[in-house]
C-alpha cells in the first residue's frame, strides 16, 4: 500500500473514532458551523468534542505549520482528510475567515512572531476575524479605499469607515485596508493592518437585509490608535507599509476560492440533495421518475452542472497544489459557485411551492427557506461582484485585452 494510501486508511479510522454522529449531518449552514473566537457559544456537547478532538490533531487547520497550531499535512494529504470527512457526511470541526482569508495571507507575508501570535489563536478557535476591506466609496474599485492611516509615532491613528464589515458586531479582531499615502497612486497608498476590535473608538453598527439577516455592519473608526508592534518582529502592519495591496490580492485569491468551492447545490439551503429534497417533498410517478417533468429537467440540469462544476474544482485544485495556487482562476469557480448556489435555493423554492415563502410571524425565522433564497441573492455580489469576476477572467486568465 502507497503511504498516501495508507493515510487514507488512518484518517478513515480517526474520523469513524472521533467524529460524534450528531455532527455528521451534512450541514454546511452558516448558522449551524462553528465560528469560534471570544464570543462564541458551543451550539452542542457533539459540536464542542468534535471541535476538541480535531484541534488536538491540529485539523481545524490541517495545512497549517505545526508550530502555529496545524497538523504541517500536505495538500494531498489533506485533500484526502476532506475527501474522508465529506464522505461520513461531517461538518468542518471549525470555519470562520481566519481560517479561509487571513490565515494564508499570514502564511505568506507574515513575519514568524505574526504568525505565532495569529495563526495559533486562529487555529484554536480562541479569535474570530472580520474583514475591513469595502468603504462606501469603494467596493468593486476597492483601490480607491480612504479609511484614513496616519503615522504618530509609536502608534498608527486611524479615521474612516468601513462598510458590509460581515460579522464584526461579534468579531474579535479586524484585518483592514487603510490609506497611509494620499498622494501616491492609488494602489501604492495602501497598507494591511491587523486591529483588536475592542481598541477605543472602533464602534458597529449591524445592517439588516431583506432577508432579516443581520449580517453585516457599517464599522466606524473615530481617532483609533493601533500599536505600531504586538510585540518584538509582531507589527500590527502585515508586509511593507503602503504595499498592502499585494497582501490583499493574495487574500481575495483565498476569499473566492474559498466561495468558489463551497458544495453550491447544498449551499446554504439545507444537507439533503436537490434530488432528495424534491422526491421528499413531491413523490414519484408510476414508473418511480419525479412526478413534475418540468421540474425533473430543470433538477437534472442543475445536478449535471453541479457535477460538472466540482470535476472543474477537483482539476484546479491539483493543478494549484502542483503549482502556483489557483490564482485569477478562483473568480471562474467564485462566479460558477455563486450561480449555482442561487439555482439551487431557486429550484427548493419550486419544489416546495407556495408554503416555501413562509418565512416565520415576525417576518424573519433565520435559517428558513425562503430566508436562505433572499440572503443567496447577496453570493453574487459578496467577494467581488460578478462583473469583477468577469473583468478578472477576461484580462488574467483569457489574456484578453482591456479595450
Ligand atoms: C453578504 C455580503 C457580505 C459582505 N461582506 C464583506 C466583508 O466582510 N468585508 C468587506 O470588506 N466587504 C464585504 N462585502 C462587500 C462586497 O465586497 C462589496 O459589496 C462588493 O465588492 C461590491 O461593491 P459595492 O457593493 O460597493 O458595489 P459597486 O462597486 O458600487 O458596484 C455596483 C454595480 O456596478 C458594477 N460594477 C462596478 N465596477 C464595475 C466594472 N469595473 N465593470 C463592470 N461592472 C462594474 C458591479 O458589478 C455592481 O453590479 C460584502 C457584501 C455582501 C453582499
Amino acid at each position: 500500500m502507497s503511504d498516501l494510501e495508507n493515510f487514507r486508511t488512518e484518517m478513515r479510522a480517526w474520523l469513524e473514532e472521533n467524529c460524534p454522529n450528531e455532527m455528521r449531518d451534512g450541514d454546511i449552514t452558516a448558522e449551524n458551523q462553528c465560528w469560534g473566537g471570544r464570543q462564541w457559544e458551543f451550539q452542542s456537547e457533539a459540536q464542542k468534542l468534535w471541535f476538541e478532538r480535531a484541534l488536538s490533531k491540529g485539523y481545524t487547520v490541517p495545512t497549517w505549520p505545526k508550530e502555529y497550531g496545524g497538523a504541517g499535512l500536505s495538500a494531498d494529504e489533506a485533500k484526502i482528510l476532506d475527501e474522508e470527512r465529506k464522505a461520513i457526511n461531517a461538518r468542518k470541526p471549525l470555519s470562520n475567515f481566519g481560517i479561509s482569508m487571513l490565515g494564508p495571507a499570514l502564511l505568506a507575508f507574515g513575519t514568524h512572531e505574526q504568525k505565532e501570535q495569529h495563526l495559533t489563536a486562529i487555529a484554536r478557535g480562541e479569535i474570530r476575524w472580520c474583514q475591513g476591506y469595502s468603504e462606501p466609496g469603494a467596493g468593486s474599485d476597492l483601490a480607491s479605499l480612504k479609511m484614513k492611516c496616519e503615522d504618530e509615532g509609536d502608534h498608527w491613528l486611524i479615521n474612516g469607515q468601513k462598510i458590509w464589515t460581515s460579522n464584526a458586531d461579534i468579531s474579535d479582531w479586524i484585518f483592514c485596508l487603510v490609506r497611509t499615502d494620499f498622494d501616491a497612486p492609488k494602489h501604492k497608498g495602501i497598507t494591511f493592518i491587523l486591529m483588536d476590535m475592542a481598541s477605543e473608538g472602533i464602534s458597529v453598527k449591524p445592517i439588516v437585509l431583506i432577508s432579516g439577516h443581520s449580517p453585516f455592519c457599517e464599522t466606524f473608526f473615530e481617532n483609533v490608535k493601533i500599536p505600531k508592534s504586538y510585540g518584538e518582529n509582531n507589527a500590527s502592519v502585515v508586509g511593507e507599509v503602503n504595499r498592502g495591496w499585494d497582501v490583499a490580492k493574495n487574500l481575495l485569491v483565498h476569499e473566492r476560492g474559498m466561495l468558489g468551492t463551497m458544495s453550491p447545490l447544498r449551499g446554504t439551503s439545507g444537507p439533503e440533495s436537490l434530488g432528495k429534497f424534491a422526491v421528499e417533498e413531491i413523490g414519484l410517478d408510476e414508473s418511480g421518475r419525479l412526478d413534475d417533468p418540468a421540474l425533473r429537467q430543470n433538477i437534472a440540469q442543475a445536478e449535471l452542472d453541479n457535477w460538472a462544476y466540482n470535476l472543474t474544482v477537483e482539476r484546479l485544485t491539483d493543478e494549484a497544489n502542483a503549482g502556483n495556487g489557483l490564482g485569477a482562476k478562483s473568480s471562474m469557480l467564485k462566479y460558477v459557485a455563486s450561480e449555482l448556489t442561487k439555482r439551487g435555493t431557486e429550484l427548493r423554492m419550486d419544489i416546495e411551492g407556495t408554503t416555501a415563502a413562509t418565512i416565520g410571524e415576525d417576518g424573519i425565522e433565520y435559517g428558513s427557506l425562503a430566508n436562505n433564497w433572499l440572503y443567496n441573492r447577496a453570493y453574487s455580489i459578496l467577494g467581488g461582484t460578478t462583473e469583477v469576476q468577469f473583468n478578472i477572467i477576461s484580462k488574467r486568465v483569457l489574456g484578453l485585452p482591456s479595450q
